[in-house]
């Protein structure tokens, strides 16, 4: 917990407004709402609406997963900040006129309430986020599962490389030697050639192709960097890799 300094006269609190993508929403109380919200200014934080459900509440409508609102926010002493206004900056409504949009929304927000630390602002996660949104918003429904779509993937892959946690791909992750690549090992850090490929699991054939197109090209180019039969490779590499590092398993990450 934070010190209070003595003779402070807002007893530490402090008011402050930023753009944020609202996470999760949680129903609390009689007509209130908790927020996971990744904010431009401190990154992930959670913060409580109160009212915000009564059917009068013009902030209930606003705060929706998925949605970038800029907020007026009010921090208290513990760990919850209070939401004093909002309003909306993109509403992201292509997610909510398709199922498979929203579904992979849906696994987007679940990959950055779990795998982003709280109160670590990141202006290049933040722009992530809200490119990811912007792009699924309009992305085509495909055959594969949601979980698995090229914007979902890429999104995860670019989130390891902002957060320091791309694997090595290009030669053995134990000795240094070059392709062919068989294993994988996210504890060793990376790809493995055949003689160190008994420390790892099978390599998929394509993933570690698609993994390093989806670090290398932009966003927009999700779908050319990761064919269909990729997909499933580069999923099992990502959750390796989060797994390893932040002891996260995600719940959308779960065959179908
Ligand atoms: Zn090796």
């Amino acid at each position: 917990m934070r010190a209070v300094p003595a003779g402070c006269d807002d007893g530490g609190m402090a008011a402050y407004e930023s753009d944020g993508v609202v996470l999760r929403t949680i129903r609390y109380g009689e007509a209130d709402a908790v927020l996971s919200v990744y904010t431009r200014e401190r990154g992930r934080v959670s913060a409580i609406a109160k009212g915000a459900r009564k059917p009068t509440s013009k902030l209930g409508g606003r705060l929706q997963p998925g949605v970038l609102v800029h907020l007026m926010l009010h921090e208290g002493r513990g760990d919850m900040a209070t939401v004093r206004g909002a309003s909306v900056v993109r509403t992201h409504a292509g997610l909510w006129v398709e199922g498979y949009r929203l579904r992979a929304a849906g696994c987007v927000l679940e990959t950055a309430l779990r795998g982003l630390p709280e109160h670590e602002p990141s202006e290049p996660t933040f722009n992530l986020l809200v490119r990811t949104l912007d792009l699924l918003s309009e992305a085509p429904p495909r055959e594969t599962p949601p979980r698995v779509d090229p914007l979902v993937l890429g999104f995860a892959v670019k989130l390891l490389v902002v957060g320091g946690l791309l694997p090595r791909l290009g030669e053995c992750a134990t000795c240094g030697a070059g392709p062919p690549l068989v294993g994988f090992s996210a504890h060793a850090g990376g790809a493995l050639c055949p003689s160190c490929a008994r420390a790892g699991e099978p390599l998929e054939p394509g993933a570690r192709e698609a993994f390093a197109a989806l670090v290398g090209r932009p966003l927009s180019e999700a779908a050319q960097a990761c064919p269909p039969h990729a997909a499933l490779g580069v999923e099992r590499l990502v959750g390796l890799v989060l797994r390893e590092h932040l002891g996260v398993t995600l719940k959308s990450a779960t065959p179908v």
